[in-house]
C-alpha cells in the first residue's frame, strides 16, 4: 500500500491539498453522457473528471451500449483500442474488445460485447429487466479486472496498484487470484434496493472461488420475494461486495446511517452495522457547467442571482411548450424522476385531487412503471388546464422544467442523495422534499423567524416528515395517505409564501442559488477516504 502513495507536487495554489497521485479505476454500469438512467450516470460522468483535475490518473470502465440509433453518436469519440481479450464468464469463453476516449483528463474505457448491443436502457426495455443481466455485469467486472493490466493508455498500463471504485451491484468486482494484492476497493452504494440477487445455482457462473460462497449467500427476505420460488437460497452480489470491500461509501451521510436501520437496510442492515467502521457517506456534487442557469443551451433565457428576469421567461416558455395557460403568477410545480415506488409517485397520485383544487399548475417528467405512465396520461385529460404528464426521458426537457418551475417536488420514500433538488436550488426553484437521506442533508428547511443575512428568514426549501404537520395524521394508519398529507401541507405552506411573502420567496431562491455543490469539494472528501483506505487497511 505504501507504494501506492506516490508523492507528487501539483501545480496551482488551489490544488495543493493533493498530496498523492493515485491510479483510480471506476467500474460502473452507467456514465453520463454516454449512458444514464439516473444519478449513478451523473456521478460516474462527473466525479472522475473532478478527481483527474486534482491530479490523479483516472479510468472509467463501462459497457459500450450501442444499438444503431442516433444516440450511438455519443460514443463517436471512443475508438477501438485494438485490444481483445478472452475472459471466462458463465462457464464459457467470451471475447471482449475495449474502446477508449481520453476526454477531460479521464480515460473513458468501454467494454464491447454483443450482449450490450440492444435497444432499451442499460438494464432492460419495455418488457422489463433483461434476463441475462447477471451475465452482462459479471462480464463487465471480469473485463474491468483485466483493463488496468492490459490497456497501455497514454503509453503505459495502470497496473496492479490501483484503487477500484466499484459502483452498485453491477460492478461488485472480482479480484483474480494472486493479482491486485496491493490494490484497494471502495464500494459506492448509490441505491441499496438493487442488490443483484439470483438463485444460488448461478454462483458457479460468477467465477468466484468456492470458499467465498458464504460472502454472497442469501436467503430471500419477504420483501424481496417476487414469487413463491424465491424462498430458497440465493446469491446476493452486493452483499459479497459489502463483506469484502476495503471501504464502503454511500452518496450522503444521512443515507449511510439509514442503511444500518431495519427500515432502510433492505435486509442488509445487520451486515452494514457490523461494517460501520468502514462505512461513510459523501454527498454528490453536480456538474455546474451542465447545470448553469446563466449559460444553458436548453432553456429559453439565461438568468442569474443578480438578474432573475430570465427565469420568468423560462416559466412562460415552459407553459407555452406544455400548452398550459400563460399565467405568470400561478405557481408552477414540477417533478422529474423515475416513476417508481421509491420516488413516491403513488403519493403524488393520492395528493393530486386535493392539489388540483388550488390555483396551481403541475408538470411531471418521467418514465418507469407503466401504471404510473398511464395515470399521468389520464390525469392530463382530467385536469387539462393544470396538469401535464410528460412520459419520456429527456435531458433538455428536464432542464426546462428545472428552470421554468417555481417549486420542485420530491416525495421520495428514501433518497440516497438525489440530484434534482440540487439542480433546482441552483436554478432558483424551491425544493419541497420528504425529509430523508440526501434530501435531508442538502435542503435546509425555511424558517421565516430566524435571522439570516436579511429579513427573509433562513433555509433553502421545505422538508416535511411523514404526515407530521397534519393534526389528524396520528389517527391515520395508511402510510401512503400519511405521506400525502405531509406533502399537501408542505406545498400549501410553500404556496402561501410564494403568493403572500414575495420578499421571503426571493430570499429562499437566492440562498439556494448560492449553495456550493461543486464536485471539487466532494472529490476532496473522496481523497480523504482513499488515503484512509491506503494508510489504514482494515
Ligand atoms: P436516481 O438516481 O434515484 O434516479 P437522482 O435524483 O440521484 O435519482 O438522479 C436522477 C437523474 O436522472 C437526474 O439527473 C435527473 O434529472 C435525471 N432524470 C430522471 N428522470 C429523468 C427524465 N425522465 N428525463 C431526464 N432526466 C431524468
Amino acid at each position: 500500500a505504501e507504494d501506492l502513495l506516490e508523492e507528487t507536487v501539483v501545480e496551482g495554489e488551489e490544488k495543493t491539498s493533493v498530496k498523492v497521485k493515485l491510479s483510480i479505476v471506476f467500474v460502473t454500469a452507467e456514465a453520463a453522457p454516454y449512458s444514464k438512467t439516473g444519478g449513478l450516470g451523473d456521478v460516474c460522468g462527473s466525479l472522475p473528471i473532478a478527481l483527474a483535475e486534482r491530479g490523479h490518473r483516472v479510468m472509467v470502465i463501462a459497457p459500450r451500449y450501442i444499438h444503431g440509433t442516433a444516440a450511438d453518436k455519443i460514443y463517436a469519440g471512443a475508438f477501438d483500442a485494438d485490444c481483445r481479450i478472452k475472459v471466462n464468464c458463465f462457464g464459457g469463453e467470451q471475447e471482449v474488445a475495449f474502446f477508449h476516449q481520453y476526454r477531460d483528463g479521464v480515460d473513458w474505457v468501454f467494454v464491447d460485447h454483443p450482449s450490450y448491443h440492444r435497444p432499451g436502457n442499460p438494464y432492460g426495455d419495455s418488457f422489463g429487466a433483461f434476463g441475462d443481466n447477471q451475465f452482462r455485469f459479471t462480464l463487465l467486472c471480469h473485463a474491468a479486472c483485466e483493463a488496468p493490466l492490459v490497456l497501455p493508455l497514454g503509453g503505459y498500463t495502470y497496473g496492479e496498484k490501483c484503487l477500484f471504485l466499484v459502483n452498485d451491484w453491477h460492478a461488485a468486482k472480482y479480484r483474480p487470484y494472486g493479482v491486485y494484492k496491493d490494490a484497494r476497493s471502495i464500494l459506492v452504494i448509490h441505491n441499496l434496493s438493487h442488490q443483484g440477487v439470483e438463485p444460488a445455482v448461478t454462483y458457479d457462473n460468477l467465477g468466484i472461488p468456492p470458499q467465498w460462497y458464504g460472502a454472497l449467500e442469501w436467503v430471500f427476505p419477504e420483501w424481496a420475494r417476487a414469487h413463491e420460488l424465491d424462498k430458497g437460497e440465493a446469491v446476493n452480489i452486493l452483499k459479497g461486495a459489502i463483506v469484502t470491500a476495503d471501504r464502503i461509501l454511500t452518496v450522503s451521510q444521512g443515507y449511510s446511517w439509514e442503511i444500518t436501520t431495519v427500515e432502510g437496510g433492505y435486509g442488509l442492515h445487520e451486515l452494514l452495522t457490523s461494517r460501520k467502521f468502514v462505512l461513510n457517506g459523501i454527498i454528490n456534487g453536480i456538474n455546474t457547467s451542465e447545470w448553469d442557469p446563466s449559460n444553458d443551451a436548453h432553456i429559453a433565457a439565461p438568468y442569474s442571482i443578480d438578474d432573475l428576469s430570465g427565469k420568468a421567461q423560462c416559466k412562460a416558455a415552459l407553459q407555452k411548450e406544455l400548452g398550459l395557460p400563460l399565467k405568470p403568477d400561478c405557481p408552477l410545480i414540477g417533478f422529474i424522476g423515475r416513476l417508481d415506488y421509491q420516488k413516491g409517485i403513488d403519493i403524488i397520485q393520492a395528493a393530486i385531487p386535493e392539489l388540483m383544487g388550488d390555483d396551481v399548475q403541475f408538470v411531471m417528467l418521467g418514465t418507469g412503471d407503466s401504471k404510473y405512465e398511464s395515470w399521468m396520461r389520464a390525469t392530463e385529460v382530467t385536469y387539462k388546464d393544470k396538469f401535464r404528464g410528460w412520459v419520456g426521458f429527456s435531458v433538455p426537457i428536464s432542464h426546462r422544467i428545472t428552470a421554468g418551475c417555481d417549486i420542485l417536488l420530491m416525495p421520495s420514500r428514501f433518497e440516497p442523495c438525489g440530484l434534482n433538488q440540487l439542480y433546482a436550488m441552483r436554478y432558483g426553484t424551491i425544493p419541497v422534499v420528504h425529509s430523508t437521506g440526501g434530501l435531508r442533508d442538502t435542503v435546509e428547511t425555511y424558517n421565516p423567524f430566524a435571522v439570516g443575512t436579511d429579513d427573509s428568514g433562513t433555509g433553502t426549501g421545505s422538508l416535511y416528515f411523514l404526515g407530521s404537520s397534519s393534526s389528524i395524521s396520528q389517527y391515520i394508519k395508511n402510510e401512503k395517505i400519511k405521506f400525502a398529507l405531509g406533502l399537501i401541507q408542505a406545498l400549501r405552506n410553500a404556496l402561501k409564501t410564494y403568493r403572500e411573502y414575495k420578499g421571503s420567496w426571493l430570499g429562499l431562491m437566492k440562498r439556494g442559488m448560492q449553495q456550493d455543490f461543486t464536485w471539487d469539494s466532494a472529490a476532496a472528501h473522496y481523497e480523504q477516504v482513499f488515503e484512509w483506505a491506503l494508510t489504514d487497511p482494515p
